[in-house]
């Protein structure tokens, strides 16, 4: 990573603004899913032992602009202080005298949690004014939420023009691991989509096709690469507007493009339909792919064997519903076997990792979903390129 770390900053007796990404899903006041927050641990970790005094704010949810408890960072409070095992100050506000105030008063012990950065609507807005509010709180800023880094912020941008600032540790750990997976991979590089929508995907592929030396296509997209090479797709979705696209990245990929030979196939998209497997080209005219096949799984576990790079991305079929799971499944087992470094990104196939409990098996598992896909795709995303380069030791 060339941007300037958080052990290049002075850091001893300074308030530190942290911004994490500690948006998880919370259910009756509980926190059902803690990985973010245990992701952002060895930053603030990192900040104590340095005598550093962490000030934390994330967004959580979709709140309006405006305070609302069902959006409370409460149950966040809760479930950090009992990872971190120590004291955490939760306000009930992010900026403002009263804020300002209680810091003041802080002895410095544990950390400090701000309330929802969404209870502002100058956040989504990138605000100058409530960048200049958060600044006020402390000496420095560290940017640690690789997961809204894609977003231009008034806590992932504005703030960082205003103070000393630099990347966290989890924020750099998710660069170094997509960068070794799209600028200088181990090869065979091999590349794993999947998911919903091709044109969800469209730059992505493209984009893979300049690092991956194999793509292996299963999700509901194949279904497009199908009927654009001309077989019967029968109920399968399909994106008719991108048909000429998927032609031309065929033609451009030849055979390093990899799609399935056989999948899935039922009536409608749910548990109690009745399915079976079929060749890729004889889906039934009244049937929809659902998933790929143990064919497919075959095939594909033969080149994840031999990558030395693995980059995953999109569930191989509906793998909510248990008949329609074993092609994501086998793809993940095929991973998690693989000697090869992996990356896992994509909020659904994290999701599918977590739930076959191989989260340990994996090389990387990248913790931004929308992040993560537009970074592979090369874009820049905001919240890094606010951060200065590592050669710029000096101010902000
Ligand atoms: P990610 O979040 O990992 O980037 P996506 O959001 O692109 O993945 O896609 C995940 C969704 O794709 C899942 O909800 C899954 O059910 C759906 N999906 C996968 N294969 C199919 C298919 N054959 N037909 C319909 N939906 C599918
Ligand atoms: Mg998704």
């Amino acid at each position: 990573m060339n941007k300037r770390s958080v052990k290049d900053l002075d850091l001893a007796g300074k308030r530190v603004l942290v911004r994490v990404d500690f948006n998880v899903p919370v259910k009756d006041g509980r926190v059902t899913d803690d990985t973010r927050i245990r992701r952002a641990l060895p930053t603030i970790r990192y900040l104590i032992s340095e005598g550093a005094r962490p000030i934390l704010i994330s967004h959580l949810g979709r709140p309006k602009g405006e305070p609302d408890p069902k959006y409370s960072m409460d149950p966040v409070s809760r479930r950090l202080g009992e990872l971190l095992e120590l004291q955490v100050n939760k306000l009930d506000a992010a900026v403002g005298e009263e804020v300002e105030r209680q810091l003041q008063e802080w002895d410095g012990q544990g950390v400090v949690l701000l309330e929802n950065s969404r209870f502002y609507p100058g956040e989504t807005d990138n605000d100058p004014e409530l960048a200049r509010q958060l600044a006020r709180l402390a000496d420095a800023y560290v940017d640690d939420a690789f997961g809204a880094a894609h977003r231009a912020h008034a806590t992932t941008y504005g703030v960082a023009e205003h103070l000393p600032s630099a990347a966290g540790l989890l924020m750099q750990e998710e660069i170094d691991n997509l960068e070794r997976v799209l600028s200088h991979p181990e090869r065979p590089m091999v590349a794993i989509l999947g998911g919903a929508k091709v044109s969800d995907k469209l730059s992505v592929i493209e984009s893979l096709l300049g690092s991956a030396d194999t793509l292996l296509i299963g999700g509901a997209m194949c279904f497009t690469f199908f009927k654009a090479r001309g077989y019967e797709v029968g109920k399968s979705l399909v994106e008719d507007e991108y048909l000429d696209e998927a032609r031309r990245l065929m033609d451009e990929a030849g055979d390093r493009l990899v799609l399935p030979v056989d999948v899935v196939v039922a009536g409608e998209m749910s548990e109690s339909a009745e399915s079976r497997a079929v060749e890729a080209d004889k889906i039934p005219p009244d049937m929809m792919g659902l998933d790929v096949s143990l064919g497919t799984v075959g095939l594909f576990r033969g080149h994840i064997e031999n990558a030395a790079t693995v980059f995953w991305n999109g569930p191989m079929g509906v793998f909510e519903i248990e008949a329609f799971a074993k092609g994501t499944e086998g793809v993940a087992q095929a991973v998690a076997e693989s000697p090869a470094m992996s990356v896992v990104g994509g909020g659904d196939s994290v999701a599918a990792v977590s739930k076959l409990g191989l989260e340990d098996e994996m090389g990387f598992i990248s913790t931004g979903g929308g992040a993560s896909l537009e970074y592979v795709e090369g874009q820049e995303l905001p919240g890094i390129a606010v951060l200065p380069d590592e050669s710029d030791k000096g101010e902000s």
